[in-house]
């Protein structure tokens, strides 16, 4: 017998994946949460019934979601992920030398425990000791820190359950005025295809509060639609102003000096949701 399983992307489409086995499910205080193993991607990691992460593709997203901001902030030293429970973007930010301390703000240790026990691939960099994980609200966390960080990234589920609060402005706002005087802010901000309102309005939002506000993308297989994007606020600091040719070559699989430029280059049907 095959079992197969789909995750719904809208109510009309979705993707399906043929599983060896079911590593884990459990109804924790927020979320539905579930490891499974799949033939094509490794093990996944879904929460309420969305692919968050999986161990073959994962390094296009943790890696997206982290290094333009910090090679475009000149020394990154205090960086604050919110969500990011699997552990993959912490694991990216301490590539970085100068990340002095890089705190991790998720709203359910159920991910931290279970990415740690059946993700080490993706989680194995949480007990860094330039690491601090806590379990939190990530908004309360940003309402109650100002002027504190370097870079924050915000990589929150969808804006469904516990993370709608995470897309709202008054939370830009308080993110605005918990970075530093020169700060930048990252946050995944779904896909073009099935979410392009959601993204218009982030943009917009975002543009109102900071100075520099630009929108980029990558190809996430797993993600809906396979297109991601990624809004980017900062307080002084352009990506597009970095000199790609001064971005050291990481340990990385696909972010790139040229791929930090590339990103921010749109179709003109996503181009269209910045204006
Ligand atoms: N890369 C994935 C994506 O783009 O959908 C996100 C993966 S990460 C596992 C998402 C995390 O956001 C989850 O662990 C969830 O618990 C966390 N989260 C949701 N709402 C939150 C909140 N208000 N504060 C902190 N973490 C939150």
């Amino acid at each position: 017998m095959e079992l197969w399983y789909t995750e719904k992307q809208t109510e009309h489409f979705g993707i399906t994946a043929k599983i060896r086995e079911t590593l884990v499910t459990e109804k924790t205080q927020f979320q539905d949460l579930a490891v499974i193993d799949t033939i094509e991607f490794g093990r996944m990691l879904v929460l309420d019934g969305m692919v968050m992460t999986t161990v073959k593709d994962e390094f296009v997203y943790h890696e997206m979601v982290t290094h333009p901001a910090l090679f475009t902030h000149p020394n990154p030293k205090h960086v604050l992920v919110v969500g990011g429970g699997d552990g993959g973007a912490i694991r990216e930010v301490l590539k970085h030398p100068e990340v002095e301390k890089a705190v991790l703000v998720d709203i359910d240790g159920k991910v931290i425990e279970y990415s740690r026990k059946f993700l080490p691939e993706i989680a194995g960099m949480l007990d860094d000791p330039r690491v601090e994980v806590r379990v939190n609200d990530g908004y309360m966390h940003i309402h109650e820190h100002k002027n504190t960080y370097d870079v924050v990234m915000v990589d929150s589920t969808e804006p469904v359950g516990p993370a709608v609060q995470l897309f709202e402005r008054g939370f830009y706002q308080a993110i605005f005025e918990a970075l530093k005087e020169d700060g930048i802010f990252v946050a995944q901000t779904d896909n073009p295809w099935f979410k392009a309102d959601l993204i218009r309005k982030v943009q917009k939002d975002v543009k109102e509060i900071f100075p520099v506000t630009r929108l980029y993308q990558a190809n996430i297989p797993t993600y809906p639609s396979g297109l991601w994007t990624f809004t980017m606020g900062s307080k002084k600091y352009d990506p597009l102003q970095v000199d790609e040719t001064r971005i050291p070559e990481l340990d990385t699989k696909y972010y790139s000096p040229s791929i930090h430029k590339a990103a921010f280059v749109l179709p003109k049907f996503v181009e269209e949701l910045t204006k």
